[in-house]
C-alpha cells in the first residue's frame, strides 16, 4: 500500500520543524489508521521503546517493509532479546561525568538530548530515548565543567539523541561556552536531521553554527531514498556556512545490506557533499537485534565498492568492540600470502599480483 493514496498530497506540507515534530506519530492507533501495521504488536513494542514517525519521513515510505520503514516503524522482533545487552560497548561504565562518555584520551562524547525527530527502530542508544526525561541544564554545566577541567580532552562530540532537538538559543550558549575552554580545538556534531527532518536545518540554525569553527557535522544516511530535494538542500546550508559534513551509516539487514544499494547510497551523498565517513556494523544492542548481519556481508559490500567507484564515496568498515574496547576498521582480505618479502595481493577486480618489499 503506498503512503500517497493513504496521505493525501499536501497534507503535510508544512516546513516549519517544530510543527513537523507536532504532528509526528507516537500512538500506535494513530499509526494503525494510515499504515497496515498489527495494532496489538505495536502497542506492546511501544511500551518499551518509544515510537516517533514525523510527516517528512513517513512520506518517505512507499511500502510495507520498504528500507524507511523498517527504520520508522516498530518492529514485534525488537522484544526478542536473546544474545543482546542494553549496553554492549559499556557506555555507562566509560560515563565519567553527566552526559561525558570518554574512552579515548583525547576527546569524549557530550550527550546533550534525550530525543530525536525520528525514533530509529536500530538505535544504538535505544535504551536511553524517548523516555521524557529531558537533560538537566544542571547536568550540561557539570558535562562542561567536566570538559573544562581535563585539558587532554581535544575534540567534543555532541550526541545523544540528537542535540539538534535543542533550540538555536541553547545550542550558540553551549557551542560558546565550549570554544570558550582554552584546550578544544574540534567540536562535532552527530545529528541524523539533514536526512530524517531536513526542515530543522533553517537559515537561523545555519547563521548561529556558522559562527563557530572548526566545527564538523557528521550525519546518518542509511538508504539512498533518503537522498532527497529537502535533504540536499539541508546539506548544501550547511556546507555553505563551511560545515564540512560527514555520514555514519549504519549496515543493517533489509535496509542497505547489498552492495548495489550501498555504492548507490554513497555516491549519492558524494553529489551532496557529504563524505561517507563510517559504516558502522551493527552492535548487539538489545532490541535491534534483527537488523544484525554478519561481518562477511559487511566485509563482501566494502570489496565490492573499492575500485569501483570513486575512493571520496569509500567510508571505513568500523566494528565497536563490545566493553567498550573502541572501533576498529575491519577490511576484506587483500593481501593473501608472506614469504621472504613477497607479498600475494588480490585487486579489485579478483586478480593476483605480487609485491616485493
Ligand atoms: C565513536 C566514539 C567517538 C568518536 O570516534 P571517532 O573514531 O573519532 O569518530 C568518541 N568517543 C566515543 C565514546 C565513541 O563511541
Ligand atoms: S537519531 Fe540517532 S540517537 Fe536518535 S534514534 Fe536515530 S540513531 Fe538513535
Amino acid at each position: 500500500m503506498r503512503i500517497n493514496q493513504i496521505l493525501p498530497m499536501g497534507r503535510f506540507d508544512a516546513t516549519d520543524w517544530q510543527d513537523l515534530l507536532s504532528a509526528a506519530i507516537a500512538d500506535p492507533d494513530r499509526l494503525a489508521a494510515i499504515l497496515p501495521v498489527a495494532r496489538n504488536e505495536i502497542h506492546s513494542v511501544t511500551r518499551q521503546y518509544p515510537m516517533r514517525i514525523n510527516p517528512y519521513y513517513l512520506d518517505l515510505i512507499q511500502k510495507t517493509n520498504d528500507p524507511c520503514w523498517r527504520q520508522a516503524v516498530p518492529n514485534i522482533q525488537e522484544l526478542d532479546h536473546i544474545d543482546s545487552l542494553e549496553d554492549p560497548l559499556s557506555e555507562e561504565k566509560q560515563t565519567c561525568a553527566p552526559g561525558i562518555i570518554q574512552r579515548y584520551p583525547d576527546r569524549v562524547l557530550f550527550l546533550v538530548s534525550n530525543s530525536c525527530a525520528l525514533y530509529c527502530r536500530h538505535c544504538m542508544r535505544k535504551r536511553k530515548l524517548g523516555m521524557n526525561i529531558p537533560v538537566e541544564p544542571a547536568a550540561i554545566q557539570k558535562g562542561l565543567a567536566y570538559i573544562a577541567a581535563n585539558d587532554s580532552i581535544k575534540e567534543v562530540v555532541l550526541s545523544g539523541g540528537d542535540p539538534l532537538m535543542m533550540s538555536d538559543q541553547a545550542l550558540d550558549d553551549l557551542l560558546k561556552r565550549l570554544f570558550d575552554i582554552a584546550h578544544i580545538e574540534l567540536v562535532r556534531i552527530h545529528t541524523r536531521m539533514p536526512c530524517v527532518l531536513p526542515q530543522r536545518i533553517t537559515t537561523s540554525l545555519v547563521e548561529v553554527l556558522g559562527q563557530y569553527h572548526p566545527l564538523f557535522m557528521n550525519t546518518q544516511f542509511n538508504h539512498p531514498v533518503e537522498i532527497t530535494e529537502a535533504s540536499a538542500r539541508a546539506c548544501r546550508l550547511l556546507v555553505e556556512a563551511g560545515i564540512p559534513l560527514g555520514c555514519q551509516t549504519v549496515l543493517l539487514k533489509g535496509v542497505n545490506d547489498q552492495a548495489a544499494v550501498m555504492g548507490e547510497l554513497m555516491r549519492g551523498l558524494v553529489k551532496i557533499r557529504v563524505k561517507p565517513y563510517y559504516l558502522h556494523h551493527p552492535d548487539p544492542v538489545r532490541g535491534t537485534m534483527h537488523f544484525r548481519v554478519p561481518l562477511a556481508t559487511g566485509m563482501e559490500i566494502m570489496r565490492a565498492m573499492r575500485g569501483h567507484i570513486s575512493g571520496l564515496c569509500i567510508p571505513q568498515y568500523m566494528l565497536d568492540l563490545p566493553g567498550g574496547g573502541g572501533k576498529i576498521p575491519i577490511l576484506p582480505e587483500y593481501l593473501e600470502q608472506k614469504k621472504n618479502g613477497i607479498w600475494r595481493i588480490c585487486n579489485f577486480e579478483g586478480r593476483f599480483f605480487e609485491f616485493t618489499e
